[in-house]
């Protein structure tokens, strides 16, 4: 029924403010979305997100290589295994239920030499969640991370991909900094690695910050097999191009703070 009068108005003031606040909540994402097909600007000024940084200055060049969902005991350790076999250095975003579930898993990838960053502790969509939600889901992760590797975690990256005003401010509050990723494999959509390979070839340049996924329990199922395939190629292409993968830690010790090439997003 519609309603008028004084009743009215305040049923329709109730909704502009629910609609401004839902704005609120979701212009981060609305704001990163359209960065995900082109080449992405290296962060937006304060930094509260980054997707990549600039090119290196070091001889050879260097990226990040990041593989989220993990750690998953039936796909993690050869994951391990090929990125030991082809010299590459990763930065994993685990989800913290994963992480309760297997820490020795979390402790062999700090051994071999990789990085860490967190991925939610339970791999929830923001948009559909409160700021408490997630705030308290990103504190989870974190404590999880930290339990796991004695170490406190630097990097958070939102399930999905997806911000939230909740989303940024849960991560500054939890002393971490936003990475999303320059170029993904997107090889949960695909049935071999010859389409992952392309389309991360385009995005091989320094300072860039790749993504794939080394388990299935968040994806299709045969999503990690793809990736195992897709490191070869990515460890050839990456010698062919005189680029190494390097942890985010030290991609990002490479940069001096770059706010003067920060970009907004369109
Ligand atoms: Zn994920």
């Amino acid at each position: 029924m519609r309603q008028t009068g004084p009743m009215g108005s305040r049923l329709a003031a109730a909704a502009a403010t629910s609609g401004a606040l839902a704005l609120v909540h979701a212009a981060p994402s609305a704001a990163v979305l359209g960065t995900f097909a082109q080449r992405p600007p290296t962060a937006v000024p304060g930094g509260w997100c980054r997707w990549r940084w600039p090119g290196s200055a070091g001889d050879p060049g260097a990226l990040a290589l990041t593989i989220d969902d993990g750690p998953a005991p039936a796909t993690t350790p050869r994951t391990l295994d090929l990125l030991d076999c082809y010299g590459m250095r990763a930065t994993f975003f685990v989800v913290g239920t994963e992480v309760d579930r297997h820490p020795e898993l979390v402790g062999e990838i700090r051994r071999r030499g990789h990085g860490l960053g967190v991925h939610g502790y339970q791999h929830r969509h923001h948009l559909l969640r409160s700021p408490a939600w997630v705030h308290a889901d990103t504190g989870r992760a974190a404590a999880s991370v930290s339990a796991a590797t004695g170490a406190t975690p630097r990097w958070y990256r939102p399930p999905y991909g997806q911000l939230t005003s909740g989303t940024v401010a849960a991560a500054r509050r939890h002393g971490m900094q936003v990475v999303l990723w320059s170029r993904w494999g997107r090889e949960f959509a695909e049935r071999s690695a010859g389409p992952v390979v392309d389309r991360l070839r385009p995005g091989l340049i320094p300072g860039a910050v790749l993504l794939v996924h080394d388990s299935d329990r968040f994806a299709r199922p045969g999503t990690a097999a793809i990736t195992h395939r897709v490191l070869g190629s990515l460890a050839a292409e990456l010698e062919r191009r005189q680029l190494v993968s390097v942890l985010l830690d030290d991609l990002a010790a490479m940069h001096v703070p770059d706010l003067s090439s920060a970009v907004v997003p369109a």
